[in-house]
């Protein structure tokens, strides 16, 4: 079954087939570290983290790259008004990014290039561009003339005609009304000596622009034509139009072959952003009681190219629906062989599944249908069981679906971590409090072994009595 991508650069959903056979090489646009990711920023992540691990589920080997953006106007305005240097400011911002990516399930990428430590690439590609006649200086900053690259607009589809040549914007976020020749070095100025933000460049001290980061970070370390490139729907306009124009400029070559733009994740209708302060970081919902593995879920189950109003109603219903698959997956431990002498249904209904859950994804990575499959799975196999008709050997091939769709949703792993890793002196409170419980229940005193379990619930412990004793698990 083969992989079919929407491309925002030709409009159209395209065969998936990567320039070397086997080999999947993908960059992202990481994060701004001035400040904390909100959850709109991780869908973006973890949308990265689908494309990663379904890509490696299907078999090939992905070179993932995802660099830091740790010099641009907003990081040397925020380190000016601390008073500290850039490095100052985005030391902490990057450990809490890294923490939060880990605790959401994101697999590592191979690396994450930053930008500050590859200013050397920026000017070695700012130096070909002038050598092309693409750029221009001009009082010890140097441009990309959109004059000279032909193909200027073609992936943002920006109107052009109101371009006057050799007008100018130097700042690194811009709007549509504002296409102009864009900075690839701005001459240090002296506050930016000041924050760490000035390096040597033939044409003068400076920093390099936002947009010439990701062109050369890319280039450096996966080659100069890639696979896949993607970022939130924000970036297509200026950030990846200029990236295009800036690499193509320099090599002639083709960029990016499949470019992917995650719609953004709003709050009341409005998009999340960190200059809106409309945001809520992972910390906010965490600390809310909300775990890691719902939030996941919520933020993976719409389909990337829609929209996603954040409401806490939807987190409950996703935590819901992430209750249910964890439910089903107890169901299926297995306990003592049932005697069955006909054949089961299980292993026919995974096979199903799997081929339903692999249509969804291939077609653009369609997680809600994937998990729409995954959920008549669900139905049918707890019908199967009710009526008895499964094999304890059976189940295994159920349990098998379920982690080979994990493998590529990671929400299950996710959830099921949670245990390993609460503090061992509260795990050690939960065996004795549950031990407490039980001799209740042994003397048929219902009423203390009904308030044990009131008190574990309270403190986010769920017990539930099974055939083959009391089983607890975390609240999810
Ligand atoms: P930033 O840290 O601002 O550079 O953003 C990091 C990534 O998050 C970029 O790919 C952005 O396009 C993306 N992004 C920003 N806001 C949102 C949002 N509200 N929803 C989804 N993605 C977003
Ligand atoms: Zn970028």
């Amino acid at each position: 079954m083969t992989l079919r991508l929407y491309d925002t650069l030709s409009r159209s959903l395209k065969e998936f087939e990567p320039l070397e056979t086997g080999v999947v090489r993908f960059y992202a646009c990481g994060p701004t570290v001035y400040k904390p990711p909100h959850i709109g920023n991780q869908r973006t992540f973890l949308f990265n983290d689908l494309v990663h691990r379904y890509l490696e589920w299907k078999g090939y080997h992905v070179r993932f790259v995802m660099n830091l953006t740790d010099v641009e106007d907003k990081i040397i305005d925020g380190a000016l008004r601390a008073g500290t240097t850039i490095d100052g400011l985005t030391a902490p911002v990057i450990r809490g990014f890294f923490e939060e990516l880990r605790a959401l399930g994101a697999l590592e990428a191979d690396v994450y290039p930053r930008a500050t430590r590859h200013v050397d690439s920026m000017v070695a590609l700012i130096a070909r561009l002038l050598e092309r006649g693409q750029a221009y200086q001009a009082d010890g900053s140097v441009y990309f003339d959109i004059s000279a690259f032909p193909d200027y607009g073609r992936l943002s589809r920006v109107d052009l005609s109101a371009v006057r040549p050799g007008e100018r914007v130097a700042a690194d976020e811009y709007g549509k009304a504002d296409v102009r020749d864009f900075a690839l070095w701005k001459a240090a100025k002296e506050a930016d000596a000041r924050v760490g933000a000035a390096w040597p460049a033939p044409w003068g001290t400076g920093r390099p622009g936002w947009h010439i980061e990701c062109s050369a970070m890319s280039i450096a370390e996966l080659g100069e034509t890639i696979d896949i490139h993607s970022g939130g729907e924000d970036l297509v306009f200026p950030h990846h139009e200029d990236e295009i124009a800036q690499s193509e400029g320099a090599t002639g070559r083709p960029f990016v072959r499949y470019w992917l733009h995650v719609k953004h994740l709003l709050v009341d209708g409005t998009k999340m952003a960190k200059s809106l302060g409309n945001e809520y970081t992972l910390a906010d919902l965490l600390q809310a009681g909300h775990s890691p593995a719902a939030i996941r879920y919520l933020l993976l189950a719409a389909h990337y190219r829609s929209e996603l109003n954040f409401t806490f109603d939807a987190l409950h219903d996703a935590r819901a629906a992430l209750r249910r698959l964890l439910d089903f997956e107890e169901r299926l431990r297995p306990a003592a062989p049932a005697q069955v002498d006909h054949a089961s249904p299980l292993p026919q209904l995974a096979r199903r599944a799997r081929t339903a859950f692999e249509q969804a994804m291939d077609d653009d990575l369609n997680v809600p249908a994937a998990l729409a499959a995954l959920f008549t799975f669900v139905r049918e196999t707890n019908a199967a069981l009710d009526q008895h008709l499964a094999p304890a050997a059976d189940l295994a091939a159920a349990r098998q679906l379920l982690e080979d769709a994990d493998r590529v949703l990671g929400i299950l792993s996710l959830a099921r971590q949670r245990v390993a890793t609460l503090d061992p002196e509260f795990l050690a409170w939960v065996q004795q409090t549950l031990a407490r419980r039980e001799e209740a229940r042994a003397r048929r005193d219902f009423a203390s072994a009904d308030a044990i379990r009131a008190s574990l619930a309270a403190a986010g412990i769920v017990v539930e009595d099974t055939p083959q004793g009391p089983r607890w698990h975390p609240e999810r």
